[in-house]
């Protein structure tokens, strides 16, 4: 490929989704680079010396209600249905989470989860979500106390530790949206399509990216490239602030440290992933083998450890939800609009957002849309 159309920095599910409609529904040129040395960015699995597959940064599980985006995805995967499971350890007992009614009933003596159980039950409904902030303002003692309780011994220790912030230091929204579900679901999600690549994410991208009209770089940065593609369109998936040169200042982010480990059978987990509010000083571990549908085979533990941000020493994961970021981030996002139609910023990095893996793949379906193909209707599929 000479000079190609379009630039796509960044290789993961933003990228691959917008680079693959452009290729295929346009017919134009792209050239996809990513500075990692492999594709399917934070997605991205491997085998482990073990044989199991493993997802090099952190436990990635396909779940969505939307069909277009499933049925999108499922041109470049057949899938394996998985529904997560998480326990999380309170008061010395492995417990369902989100909690639930098998969560009260396995930490209250009988009668006192029958009676806790009945009070979510006629309050709300069965299979209703109620965010704990909701239950710990309740006029009903019971409701509070179990709120209360839910806060501090699930909520309050992992935020903790995850964030190294306290919940009041975190946006509103972050409290407002973990639930107790009023039901006996122990599934961490209720999506209606929850699933794993069949031959796992890597290969889904390889597929994706397997089209005559794209070529992939990897191990390149986009600042190395930047000056020989001054006529490109680029669509960044990268760290928005990294691209203006952290003008305005670093947009805070939260890393983490994965170790993932061999274990006898014996210490394999019953589940995906358990999680440890309150004790040691990792949030969870998880054993990989259920995602990867060898659950008979040998346990690979993946302990996880928080840690802060250090750029160019760690990876950037999570957007820190405060209302000092996001002022932070809105001189950014000025500067993006004076570039719009040249360069188009997209993905948890170039938006600054969190996505799960659905949501970066419809962001960059309605981008392709909504802005790309806008421009040549007839062009698109
Ligand atoms: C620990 C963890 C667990 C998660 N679990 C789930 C889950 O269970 N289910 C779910 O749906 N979602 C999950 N997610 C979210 C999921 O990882 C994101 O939805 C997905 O990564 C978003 O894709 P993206 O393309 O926007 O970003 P990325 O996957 O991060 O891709 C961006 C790419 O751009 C590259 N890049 C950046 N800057 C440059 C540059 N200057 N030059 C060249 N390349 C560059 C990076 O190397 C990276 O590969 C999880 C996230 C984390 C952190």
């Amino acid at each position: 490929m000479s000079a190609p159309d379009w630039v796509i920095v960044g290789a993961g599910f933003t990228g691959a989704v917008v680079a693959e409609r452009i290729a295929s529904g346009l017919g134009q040129d792209v050239l996809v680079i990513d500075r990692r040395t492999h594709i399917a960015g934070n997605a991205y699995d491997e085998p482990h010396e073990s044989g199991c597959l493993i997802h090099r940064y952190g436990p990635h599980i396909f779940h969505t209600n939307s069909k277009p985006v499933w049925d999108y995805l499922s041109r470049f995967t057949a899938w394996r249905p998985y529904y997560h499971r998480v326990l999380g350890m309170v008061d010395g007992c492995a417990v369902p989470i989100p909690f639930n009614l098998n969560s009260v009933r396995a930490l209250f003596p009988p009668r006192m989860a029958d009676r806790l159980s009945e009070a979510l039950i006629s309050r709300y409904g069965f299979g209703k979500k109620v965010p704990i902030l909701k239950l710990r303002q309740e006029a009903d003692p019971d409701l509070r106390f179990l709120g209360t309780y839910i806060f501090q011994k699930v909520f309050e220790g992992y935020t903790l530790k995850q964030w190294s912030l306290r919940p009041d230091q975190l946006d509103p929204s972050v409290t407002a949206r973990v639930p107790v579900h009023v039901s006996r679901d122990d599934r961490y999600f209720q999506d209606t399509y929850q699933a794993m690549p069949e031959e796992g994410y890597t290969a889904l991208f390889r597929r994706l990216l397997d089209h005559p009209r794209i070529s992939v770089r990897l191990g390149v940065d986009w600042k190395s490239l930047s000056a020989a593609m001054p006529h490109a369109r680029i669509v960044y998936t990268g760290a928005i602030d990294e691209f203006f040169d952290y003008e305005y200042g670093a947009l805070p982010y939260r890393s983490l440290r994965f170790e993932p480990m061999a274990v006898a059978p014996h210490r394999g987990l019953p589940v995906g992933t358990m999680n440890f509010p309150n004790e040691f000083d990792f949030t969870r571990i998880t054993d990989q083998r259920h995602l990867s549908g060898t659950p008979d085979g040998q346990p690979v533990l993946i302990h996880e450890y928080p840690e802060a941000h250090m750029p160019g020493v760690n990876e950037r994961y999570y957007p820190v939800p405060t209302e000092a970021s996001t002022a932070l981030l809105q001189p950014y996002l000025k500067r993006a609009e004076e570039l719009k139609g040249r360069v188009f910023f997209a993905g948890r990095l170039g938006d600054y957002a969190y996505y799960n893996m659905d949501q970066a793949c419809a962001r960059a379906l309605t981008l392709f849309h909504k802005q790309i193909a806008a421009a040549l209707p007839m062009a698109a599929e």
